[in-house]
């Protein structure tokens, strides 16, 4: 395993990622958006070449070899996948496009199964949006009733609050586990066993946990679980939906057509088994087994190493830039995880964020698709810091420097 708590380790990690030694603007790439997305090692990147130009083909359906290779090489990533959450079974691994349709699928099967006229789903102000429309239009749809937890000035979800709101007519409870704004890590092993005491399911959102911490669904307890591939570097366009087998079991499809399929005739059809049944259509084949490989480089730095490696910048990062005038971290009392938010008094986010663009430092201003945490901070945005395994304290000291010039620029 590498160590990535050694700085020169940190030096030889860097160049496994080829766009990390480009210049911008003559100076060298520094980059901080990396709740947005992150950048890919080469090992993603080959091996997503090698399957271009010696084994595409289409998964699940051919006899020949390059269809049986191509067919392994996804069920490999599967298994990858399982191991990396803990999951009991591939079985419960669905690939979707992504954490936005993880979520989509869900609240359409899910609310198909379980929610009626009258039933609550609980969410928080702290999600992104991708985890607050699906369940707006599950609501919409059964006429269900969506309830919505507050957070305080630090960021801090009210537990009180959630603990109170559950009823017995409360059928999932649909959370954060990881601010993609604030950082704020939330306790999901409370909420997780307050919601099961009342025997509601939990989903978390863990796009933005399982490139940071180690995820493990099984000790967790926790029914659903979805992520994006293109945050823990892999590629675009291919995500996970981690669901307990009981529920996936009887949730209906989301989309129909080929792959999903046990029989079809022309006026009736029965089902795939689990993960099939999600999974209509071609799959992106590429997507899945580049997410595989994206992983496994993941677990050869060590998700705990990696976990102690951040854990230690974005520290360092909040009282660096906290230090300057006129800024201040949103939340900053609280431990934080991938991501700090920045307001600086009199200057609009995205003035400061493109002056650091002039200066190669790479950047995420605006609303993050969190509009609700800026309607309760009253600000237009943030200036956000986002966080990888390949980001140094040297960085975030040129960071601090140039943000500090920009501040005098603007003032
Ligand atoms: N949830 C969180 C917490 C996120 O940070 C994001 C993306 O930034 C999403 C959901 C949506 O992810 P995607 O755009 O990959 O579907």
């Amino acid at each position: 395993m590498t160590n990535i708590s050694n700085p020169a380790e940190i030096e030889k990690l860097r160049k496994d990622f080829p766009i990390l030694g480009q210049k911008i603007y003559n100076n060298d790439l520094i980059y901080f958006d990396n709740g947005a997305t992150t950048q890919k090692p080469q090992q993603v990147i080959d091996t997503i070449v090698e399957y271009y130009t010696t084994y595409n083909s289409n998964v699940h359906r051919g006899v020949h070899f390059l269809s049986q290779r191509a067919t392994d090489a996804e069920e490999h990533a599967r298994r990858t996948v399982q191991r990396f959450i803990n999951a009991q079974s591939p079985d419960e691994i669905i690939f979707t496009k992504g954490t936005t349709d993880s979520i989509n699928l869900l609240a359409f099967s899910f609310g198909e199964l379980a929610i009626q006229e009258g039933d609550e789903i609980i969410i928080s102000r702290m999600e992104h949006h991708a985890n607050i429309v699906p369940w707006q239009e599950c609501a919409r749809r059964h006429k269900a009733v969506l309830k919505v937890v507050d957070f305080d000035e630090e960021g801090v979800l009210d537990m009180e609050q959630y603990a109170g709101m559950i009823t017995d007519r409360t059928r999932m409870v649909a959370l954060t586990w990881v601010s993609n704004t604030l950082g704020t890590i939330n306790p999901v092993a409370d909420i997780i066993s307050i919601a099961h005491s009342h025997n509601v399911p939990v989903m978390l959102d863990a796009a933005q946990a399982v490139q940071h911490m180690r995820v493990d669904v099984q000790q967790l307890d926790v029914d659903f679980l979805v992520f994006s591939g293109h945050k823990i570097y892999g590629p675009t366009g291919i995500g996970v939906l981690y669901g307990k087998r009981k529920w996936l079991e009887q949730m209906p499809p989301y989309q129909t057509g080929g792959s999903m399929i046990k029989t079809v005739q022309v006026d009736t059809t029965t089902y795939g088994d689990i993960p099939f049944r999600f999974e209509a259509g071609t799959p992106h084949i590429e997507g899945i087994i580049g997410l595989g490989a994206a992983i496994e480089y993941v677990e050869r730095a060590g998700i705990e190493a990696i976990a102690a490696y951040e854990h230690d910048l974005i520290t360092y990062a909040k009282e660096q830039l906290g230090k300057i005038g006129r800024v201040k971290v949103l939340g900053a009392s609280r431990p934080k995880a991938g991501a700090l938010s920045l307001v600086i008094e009199g200057i609009h986010p995205f003035d400061a964020g493109e002056l650091l663009d002039k200066k190669g430092i790479a950047v995420r201003t605006g609303h993050h698709c969190c509009q609700p945490i800026m309607d309760y901070y009253g600000i237009p945005g943030t200036l956000r810091i986002s966080f990888a395994l390949y980001n140094t304290k040297a960085e975030v000291d040129i960071l601090a420097r140039t943000l500090e010039r920009v501040i005098g620029m603007l003032v």
